[in-house]
């Protein structure tokens, strides 16, 4: 290695990272064994389900012989690792259940396929709340995550050991998936940027379904120019795979990064910053909306009205269509079975018992319960009706502005265990991001700066279908007037 030394990889994003391997500053398999370590020395945070060493030393081989022969890809040796509801061919997959304990898949998510096409190397598999039901990582079945910035605090869920990792600095960029917010709001409680892109435009093909018409993948990272980095690479169409991927070609979102704010307006809901909303969250976001004011936005005032109904809205869709997807976790297809049983009910019975979490059995029976006939139409009916109203809401607001921005999450990080016993009070911090992930809209969260206990606050953008490059743009041209993405924890 020459210029650097490698003691300071970590503090490089993925655009440096990615030029220094091309450049030979530094090979693919020293930036491994670098991360590889930096990930053992900090196992205690529990951010990692599983590390894969020897595969990732095989794959970085190959990545510097590319290099040698001037085919790098765009992300040719760089690091990274996926959240363990992403299948792998080459590591188990666990979608941090007990359930999946052991499973191995035949075949690699098409995400994960396409990140190793552009030539990054996996690391391993991050923790994340079973089958990504939850708020706080707590609901992994194998181990909480620790949030970095204080370790008696969570990292924000269902991505969480996702956050964690770019937190620390244990990899520069990961991937995560967002049903409901499990991209945004981690990235925020750990002081990350991390986009959830517009529904359908990522494949879902070999992502661990939780709630179909919701879930999509998305990058997570230092900067909003790294996450544009990854972004590029992981859209795109899949129609033999993913029926719902959307035939939008994959974009090169790096483009747009530097155009300026001058003339965009900025929607601020004023439903984003009712009583609910923490002051000190208040006061990040409210700098923040000043920042973009000098950068030359206009902030225009604008009304999303049916933002609390998100809650039930999506506490009733999301739970229906796990137990759906869930229902083939019967110990005949995949992963755990009981080892004592009577009869074939009674295998399914104790294979579900025993492989499932609350959290998992919860919603499974709220999901029967409003599909059941009977209720169908006063629950699930409803929701959809008013999921509809929602994403119309959207479109009025649309058109007096070009981004929507407000907070992530009305509070900052929790302590550990504080609503682990309450799911309801885990629900309701899901109140902001809620409305555009049933819009099936893109959204990003932006480190805009820090509250009580010196814990990040992130701002939330949310765009218009495709608007992802615009909300890079935005979040970019912050990052290059504010520093709050480049600060790290103590320690690390
Ligand atoms: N917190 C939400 C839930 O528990 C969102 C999770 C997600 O986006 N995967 O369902």
């Amino acid at each position: 290695m020459s210029a650097l030394n490698s003691k300071d990889l970590h503090v490089q994003g993925v655009a440096q990272l990615a030029k220094m391997l091309r450049e030979k500053d530094v090979s693919a398999v020293e930036a491994t064994q670098h991360f590889i370590a930096r990930i053992r020395q900090n196992d205690g945070l529990g951010a990692f389900l599983s590390v894969n060493e020897d595969a990732a030393l095989d794959a970085a081989r190959a990545a510097d012989a590319r290099i040698a022969s001037g085919n790098a890809g765009a992300l040719e040796g760089v690091p990274i690792a996926h959240k363990d509801i992403f299948v792998t061919k080459d590591a188990p997959t666990t979608a941090g259940s007990k359930m999946l304990e052991g499973y191995r898949s035949p075949f690699d998510a098409t995400v994960v396929t396409k990140l190793a096409q552009a030539g990054a190397v996996s690391l391993g598999k991050l923790n994340c709340d079973e089958f990504a039901m939850g708020s706080s990582n707590e609901n992994s079945a194998y181990k909480p995550v620790k949030n970095p910035w204080d370790v008696s605090r969570i990292p924000g869920g269902s991505s969480g050991g996702s956050a964690a990792a770019v937190a620390a600095r244990l990899l520069p960029a990961v991937t995560g998936t967002d049903t409901g917010g499990s991209i945004r709001q981690p990235a925020s409680f750990c002081g990350i940027t991390g986009i959830k892109p517009t529904y359908g435009r990522a494949s879902r093909y070999g992502m661990i379904a939780f709630a179909s018409s919701l879930d999509q993948a998305g990058p997570m990272a230092v900067s909003a120019e790294d996450c544009a980095l990854l972004l590029s690479q992981m859209c795109g169409p899949d129609p033999d795979r993913d029926s719902t991927s959307l035939d939008v070609p994959a974009e090169d979102f790096s483009l747009r990064l530097n155009d300026s704010l001058e003339g965009l307006r900025i929607g601020i809901p004023k439903e984003f910053f009712g009583e609910g909303l923490a002051p000190d969250v208040r006061a990040a976001i409210d700098a923040a909306l000043a920042e973009y004011r000098k950068l030359g936005a206009t902030l225009v005032d604008i009304t999303l009205p049916r933002t609390e109904l998100s809650i039930p809205v999506y506490y009733i869709i999301a739970p229906a269509e796990a137990s759906s997807n869930l229902s083939r976790f019967d110990g005949v297809k995949f992963g755990h079975r009981a080892k004592a049983y009577d009869d074939l009910t009674d295998m399914y019975r104790k294979t579900r018992a025993e492989g499932f979490g609350d959290e998992v059995k919860r919603r499974i029976m709220i999901g029967t319960y409003v599909l059941s006939h009977g209720y169908y139409d006063a629950y699930y009916l409803q929701a959809q009706k008013i999921r509809r109203m929602i994403a119309n809401d959207f479109q009025s607001a649309f058109e007096q502005c070009d981004v929507i921005a407000g907070p992530v999450a009305p509070t900052v990080a929790w302590k550990l265990g504080d609503k682990a016993d309450d799911p309801v009070a885990n629900y309701l911090a899901d109140i902001f991001t809620l409305p555009g992930s049933l819009a099936g809209l893109p959204g990003m969260s932006v480190p805009c700066g820090f509250g009580e206990g010196g814990m990040p606050v992130g701002l939330q953008l949310i765009g218009n279908y495709f608007g992802e490059a615009r909300l890079l743009n935005a979040a970019h041209r912050f990052q290059q007037a504010t520093d709050f993405h480049l600060r790290r924890p103590e320690g690390f």
